[in-house]
């Protein structure tokens, strides 16, 4: 089977058929989660899917599964899947590559007749995106059991739409109940929505991990007076003790290479009057890291940095830390790394860093990611691109890490 190949025209005229849908003028795409738009697009891929002899589920967080049978279809289904849904101002790839390279290799194992021990299953997740409504990877996050499923289904959009009336509206508020299929291994194949592969010059990237995350609202107290009358030591400005914990925010990123990321992306600044020394300002803080222990370090030097600040100033700073995403370890990332190899593609390991469907769905079963270049690192943007190349290369790539996962599982059984 390892001259088996997927058609990269065909890929990339899948691709451009899709992007046709909610296609916006710059040449990006606009569907956002259980729109009609949403629901034309789920509903080309599963014709797709039919015509190609598929059963298709629908679960009741709308999330679709489009099965293949295998020779044994008692052993567990290995999947591949992404997302059909795009940020407001998307573009053509983020997601949608990996659902019709998934339809690619169902076609390319079709057409060469190829039998598979296990199952195959192509699937479609709910809101990724968390765009119109939140959070992101929202289908997977309830098919893993991260999320309730009738909490999600009773949020609303800006609106007030229900995403249980959305998806009844476009017919896909499914009967399944999520998390109840047998898998045995998922794969995501997606644009690497940054630089590193492009500057790597590489064409494939063997996902390792997933980063993982740390929120924090910060807020500074200190005390209003006027800016003309009160001595600099005399003051207690809230800005002023904000900015140095900007400052350090960076200075800890840099300081934990090479993975180490800070960002503040908010702040607002209280009363925000030109002629009043600030009484008070809250803000974003975003922590990031792949490894554990790296990241829980840069947490205490931020919790540690705020208290000695506040002591320092006689200001009241209160570090809320409110969430906290646990890398994610990708185990089935040897067949993607195997599979790479056997195509001759180049490739590194790298870690993923924004969230993905296969994030939580590494919660339930060995999962592997495989990510693509794409063009300047440029993603949620109406000019994200790639070529026809790179889509085959992670295409092929997927396609023979199905199938080496597809025959252990039968060595296991
Ligand atoms: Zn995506």
């Amino acid at each position: 089977m390892n001259h088996l190949r997927v058609n990269k025209d065909r890929l990339w005229q899948s691709l451009m058929t899709m992007a046709k849908i909610g296609a916006t003028e710059k040449g990006g795409c606009k569907r956002l989660a259980a729109t009609a738009l949403d629901g034309q697009a789920r509903d080309l891929f599963v014709k797709w899917c039919k015509d190609e002899g598929c059963t298709i589920s629908v679960d009741k967080m709308g999330n679709i599964f489009a099965r293949r049978a295998g020779d044994n279809n008692d052993l567990p289904a290995v999947v591949t899947g992404s997302h059909l849904d795009t940020q407001p101002t998307g573009g053509r790839f983020d997601g949608v590559f990996g659902v019709l390279a998934g339809l690619e290799v169902l076609r390319t194992l079709n057409e060469n007749k190829v039998a598979t021990n296990a199952p195959f299953e192509f699937t479609v997740w709910t809101n990724e995106e968390g765009s119109r409504f939140q959070p992101a990877m929202q289908g997977s996050g309830v098919y893993v059991g991260r999320f309730d499923l009738e909490t999600e289904l009773n949020k609303t959009d800006v609106d007030g739409l229900v995403l249980r009336d959305e998806l009844a509206k476009i017919g896909y508020l499914g009967n399944e109940e999520p998390g109840s299929r047998n898998i045995g291994a998922f794969f995501e194949t997606h644009i690497e929505q940054g630089p590193i592969l492009e500057d790597e010059d590489k064409m494939i990237g063997v996902v390792r991990l997933g980063q993982g995350i740390r929120w924090y609202d910060i807020s500074v107290t200190g005390r209003e007076s006027h800016a003309g009358s009160t001595p600099m030591h005399l003051r207690f400005d809230a800005l002023l003790a904000a900015s140095n914990i900007v400052t350090e925010i960076n200075n800890i990123a840099h300081n934990n290479p090479p993975n180490g990321l800070g960002t503040v992306g908010f702040m607002d600044v209280y009363p925000n009057s030109r002629n009043t020394i600030p009484g008070s300002v809250k803000f974003s803080a975003d922590l990031r890291n792949p490894d554990p222990e790296v990241l829980a370090k840069m947490d205490k030097e931020l919790q540690g940095y705020c208290q000695q600040l506040g002591q320092k100033h006689n200001l009241d700073i209160d570090v809320d830390h409110f969430w906290y995403f646990a890398p994610v370890e990708f185990n089935a990332s040897d067949n993607v790394k195997i599979a790479a190899e056997k195509m001759g593609y180049s490739h590194m390991d790298i870690f993923a860093g924004a969230g993905h469907d296969a994030c939580y769905m590494a919660d339930i079963v060995p999962s592997g990611m495989v990510f693509t270049p794409c063009k300047d690192g440029i993603s949620h943007a109406e000019i994200e691109d790639t070529t026809a190349e790179q889509c085959e290369a992670g295409c092929n790539v997927l396609m023979h890490a199905m199938l080496e996962a597809s025959n252990k599982m039968q060595m296991n059984s």
